[in-house]
């Protein structure tokens, strides 16, 4: 097998495996029970929840551990709902100006939880970054919510959140002058780079930043929420009262020592990006003897190093990638989500691709399992079925 789809997920390493397997068994207890053997494992509990903090520079006590990145994103979004005593009136104003905005490139679970608010959208670059001035103009008075990814999951497009920040403090300070008593906070899906950019929250100038333990070698299923001082959040899961009385229920205790353990294994950003260029390098080469030159997308300077986003204008992805994955070749067109229901990727027509170039996209994101070998294969594979394809359509 050559796997060229780490943005959707990623293997859980042997000794994540085996730094997780204790809490199924032995260290099974409940974290909140009296007895000592609990407490301890409330205590490894804490400390797991330390390391992935340490990670973007916050700490344990900022995270609040969810059921992975789509629950944590729904969490941030909690941020703006209406209190429960707020009055139709109240609710009849919030409808008439948008209250949250977000990057129109966002993963559904992004979208999905916006449209339950007054929302509006940010338009995105033809490379995929976002339009500061189209941020800037839809920035009204009553916008409460900026979500902006800090990469996309389908190009690899990195924005610039310390800009956005910026923009955001100035809009804070104005409104503190005019006696807007809105509040204005930014949150990020930080679901794909965590591996490979150095993130820290007061340097991005975010108040609540999404993270994902499926996209870095640990568990699925796990996610976390940072959550600024002061950010007012409601519950979506009520109940016992864990995690700071927001998200009620045991705690996940292997998939957080997994999660843990796996931002432990993460190596320096810098050396794996020069590992990804070099084999992206390779691939782009074995690329120039196909028959269409694929062109890729993303901004060029501003992405994530793993990500190798690209079409090949005329020539349908799927069957590109069913004759891949005959080969034992996986990639795929784009978010594995959509790409299930067979919907034309929302991101590549918001950087103004056709519906033939939508049609002819593909995701290649690079990770662990590759090597120069592997990547020198699956490219020699993907340029001889695309010459396949050409022919049988010139024939047709
Ligand atoms: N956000 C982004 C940017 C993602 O890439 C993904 C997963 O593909 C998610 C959110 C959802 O993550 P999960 O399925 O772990 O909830």
């Amino acid at each position: 097998m050559i796997y060229l789809d780490h943005a959707s997920a990623t293997p859980v390493s042997k000794k994540v495996l085996e730094r997780m397997l204790p809490y199924f068994s032995e260290k099974f207890f409940n974290p909140s029970a009296p007895y000592l053997s609990a407490k301890r494992v409330r205590e490894d509990y804490e400390s797991a929840k330390q390391t992935i903090a340490n990670l973007v520079g916050a700490k344990g006590n900022d995270l609040v551990i969810t059921s992975g990145a789509t629950e944590a994103n729904a969490l941030a979004f909690t941020a703006v709902a209406p209190d429960n005593l707020e009055t139709e009136q109240n609710l009849k104003n919030t409808l008439k100006s948008p209250k949250v905005l977000v990057l129109e490139t966002e993963h559904a679970s992004v979208l999905e939880n916006a449209k339950k608010y007054a929302w509006d959208t940010i338009k995105v670059t033809k490379t995929g970054l976002i339009d500061l001035f189209d941020l800037k103009k839809k920035l009204s008075p009553e916008v409460e919510l900026v979500s902006v990814s800090l990469a996309n999951n389908e190009l690899g497009t990195i924005q610039p959140l310390s800009e956005i920040a910026q923009i955001l403090k100035e809009e804070r300070l104005s409104r503190l002058k005019s006696g807007n008593p809105h509040q204005l906070l930014l949150h990020s899906d930080a679901s794909q780079g965590l591996a490979l950019l150095d993130i820290n929250v007061s340097r991005l100038g975010v108040d609540l930043l999404t993270l994902n333990s499926a996209k870095i070698s640990g568990p699925k299923g796990v996610g976390a929420l940072y959550v600024g001082h002061g950010v007012r959040l409601n519950p979506l899961v009520l109940g016992g009262g864990q995690e700071r009385n927001l998200r009620s229920g045991t705690e996940n205790i292997p998939g957080v020592i997994g999660f843990a353990a796996a931002c432990e294994q993460l190596k320096n950003p810098a050396s794996l990006a020069k590992k990804y260029k070099k084999l992206s390098d390779i691939l782009k080469s074995e690329l120039e003897n196909s028959k269409i030159p694929p062109f890729f997308l993303g901004d060029k300077k501003s992405k994530l190093s793993n990500f190798l986003p690209l079409c090949f204008p005329g020539l349908d992805a799927e069957r590109i990638i069913y004759k891949l994955e005959e080969r034992e070749i996986y990639l795929s067109t784009g978010a594995a989500c959509a790409a299930s229901k067979g919907k034309p990727s929302h991101v590549l027509r918001a950087i103004g691709l056709s519906p033939e170039e939508i049609a002819g996209s593909l995701r290649i994101s690079l990770g662990v399992l590759n090597t120069e070998e592997n990547v020198r294969e699956a490219g020699k594979a993907l340029v001889e079925v695309v010459n396949h394809e050409c022919e049988r359509i010139s024939r047709s």
